[in-house]
């Protein structure tokens, strides 16, 4: 089964996001595989967000995001990288559709609440940084076999 890494930023821990962002995922019919709750080591934010070290909004983005502790998880089910992503919606929340996490609980591209991994690629790369293989769960959610024909 396909899966996703997630992660709720701190703005989203210290507003209190965090239940109602799993639930979204969770009533989707996605199946939780592993969660962890830790402020991020800066070693690890280097890795997760290489491609952006060199940008001009890195080191804002690096303060935010080792501001306060963060929820990981890893989310499995069919299609959720593209269906993830378009349940979290438009990186700038100014231009993201309601309905969405960003479009119904962010106001600024700095302070956008959750991370979702972009491709099938990437969320093998992040789970990776993130996760050892052996605090993933391995398990059928019961209502399987009236979420999938
Ligand atoms: N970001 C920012 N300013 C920008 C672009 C990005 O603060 O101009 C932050 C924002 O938190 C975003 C993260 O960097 O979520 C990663 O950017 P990316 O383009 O990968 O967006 P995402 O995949 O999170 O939608």
């Amino acid at each position: 089964m396909e899966q996703t890494f997630l992660m709720v930023k701190p703005d989203g821990v210290q507003r209190g996001l965090v239940g109602e962002i799993i639930s979204r995922f969770e009533r989707r019919g996605f199946k939780l595989v592993a969660a962890k709750f830790e402020r991020l080591p800066d070693a690890r934010v280097m890795e997760h967000y290489a491609e952006h070290v060199q940008k001009p909004f890195f080191p804002g983005l690096k303060a935010y995001i080792t501001s306060g502790p963060c929820f990981l998880m890893v989310f499995a089910g069919k299609n959720i990288v593209k269906i993830s992503r378009d349940m979290i919606g438009a990186t700038n929340p100014a231009g993201a559709a309601p309905g969405t996490i960003r479009g119904d609980l962010a106001l600024e591209i700095g302070m956008n609440v959750i991370h979702g991994s972009d491709s099938v690629e990437t969320a093998a790369r992040e789970i990776g940084i993130h996760f050892k293989p052996e605090e993933l769960a391995s398990y059928t959610r019961i209502d399987e076999q009236y979420l999938y024909e």
